[in-house]
């Protein structure tokens, strides 16, 4: 039988050790319960304070602040692990490679130690909002304000789509501190939910996919947060999305790739057990190709997208690789659910069956972390 997930390039004996271990965790802790969280459209907090308890959250952040000190491999690994069980409830991927790490590159080291500590515990649950209402791809543009007043930024303004954003407890908050500007009037701001006069979630919205993954609106009216919970300085959250989208982008790249060989493997062992006409769908020589397509799509994408986790782990990820990685891998996953879905028959289209629901769930990962057309236009402008 063909090894549909050999070791990978980055991965040294610790990562195939944490690998080991994280597997059995969601086995256990996750797998079970997904159906619950899908219903509930959320994750209970009980699993984020086992899964940092046990070293599963925020591995890459240093010792100092809570994580084990490893490189962004073991990012990887969890974001694989959850793909291939097919369990998108978990916003693993916001929470940690992509809000706690804008902590880690652009706090100081008193932010870092004020909240980093407790994200990787899973005490504080983080979110990233950019998009609004007006907007998502066209990030120069968003509305939302913060005034300097009295020691606080003022923020008022909407903010929606935000994974975790229903749970959240610490949001990092894209905001204008000068909207007379485009991206040059761009700050980030760290904003602690809990009992915040002025702030307020919307509905947990309703989603085509993703049903576990909570995804909320979120309003400012007159938020006051202390002027110390600027990440860097005044006007450089532009520049700071763009250098940390590239680990957003390469994270939803292993996501797919992962969640395209797990595809694979369930409709393999659905067609060799379905019979029809008095042969195994495996027998016929459609079945047979549209598998052999689907596996060469996981394959050759998994040699790029491990070409540019070692790339990423050397620092030396460009943001045209990270966004080939996002579009490529994507693109590529939604057609093989799509075929392997196809392949389970009426099967396919029902959501107790792993493939209906990794279907759905693929939808979305051409459009998060930048759509994939966003995608091609930093692609085109590296040759330019
Ligand atoms: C489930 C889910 C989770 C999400 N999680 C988060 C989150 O945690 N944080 C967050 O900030 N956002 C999040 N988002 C928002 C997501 O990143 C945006 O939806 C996405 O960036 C697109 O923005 P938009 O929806 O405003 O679409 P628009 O920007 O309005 O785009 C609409 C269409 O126009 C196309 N388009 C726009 N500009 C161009 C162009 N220059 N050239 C060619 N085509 C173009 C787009 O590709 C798209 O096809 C999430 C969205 C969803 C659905």
């Amino acid at each position: 039988m063909y090894d549909l997930r050999p070791r990978r390039s980055w991965e040294d004996d610790d990562a195939v050790m944490f690998r080991d271990s994280l597997r059995r965790f969601l086995a256990a802790e996750a797998v079970p319960r997904d159906a619950q969280w899908r219903e509930n459209k959320s994750v209970d907090r009980d699993f984020w304070l086992a899964a940092g308890a046990l070293g599963f959250l925020c591995p890459s952040l240093p010792q100092a602040y809570g994580g084990s000190g490893t490189s962004f491999a073991f990012e990887a690994v969890i974001a694989e692990e959850l793909g291939f069980v097919g369990i998108t409830s978990v916003g693993h991927g916001v929470h940690s490679p992509i809000a706690a790490h804008y902590l880690l590159r652009y706090g100081t080291p008193a932010q870092c130690l004020q909240w980093l500590p407790r994200m990787a515990s899973g005490e504080l649950l983080g979110a990233l909002a950019m998009t609004e209402p007006g907007g998502g791809s066209d990030l120069q543009a968003i509305r939302t304000s913060a005034r300097l007043e009295d020691g606080h930024y003022v923020i008022n303004g909407a903010k929606t789509f935000i994974t975790n954003g229903h749970n959240a407890d610490l949001i990092v908050l894209a905001v204008k501190t000068d909207p007379a500007q485009g991206a040059k009037g761009v700050s980030m701001l760290v904003v602690e939910t809990k009992d915040l006069p002025g702030f307020r979630r919307g509905r947990n919205l309703n989603k085509i996919g993703m049903h576990g993954s909570d995804t909320a609106e979120l309003f400012f009216d007159e938020v006051r947060v202390p002027a110390g919970n600027l990440l860097g300085e005044e006007g450089q959250g532009f520049v700071q999305m763009m250098e940390s989208l590239p680990q957003e982008r390469i994270y939803i790249a292993l996501t797919g790739q992962s969640m395209m060989e797990r595809a694979v493997e369930i409709t393999a062992e659905y067609v060799r057990e379905r019979h029809a006409f008095k042969q195994s769908l495996m027998d016929f020589q459609n079945t047979r190709f549209q598998l052999a397509e689907c596996l060469t799509m996981a394959r050759v994408t998994r040699a790029f997208v491990d070409q540019c986790v070692d790339q990423h782990i050397r620092g030396e990820l460009s943001a045209a690789d990270a966004s080939m990685a996002k579009y490529w891998t994507t693109d590529r996953q939604c057609e093989v659910m799509d075929k392997c879905l196809q392949l389970h028959g009426g099967s396919g289209y029902m959501d107790e069956y792993l493939i209906a629901r990794m279907y759905a769930d693929s939808r979305i990962q051409r459009i998060y972390g930048g759509t994939n057309e966003i995608m091609k236009e930093l692609i085109a402008r590296s040759l330019r």
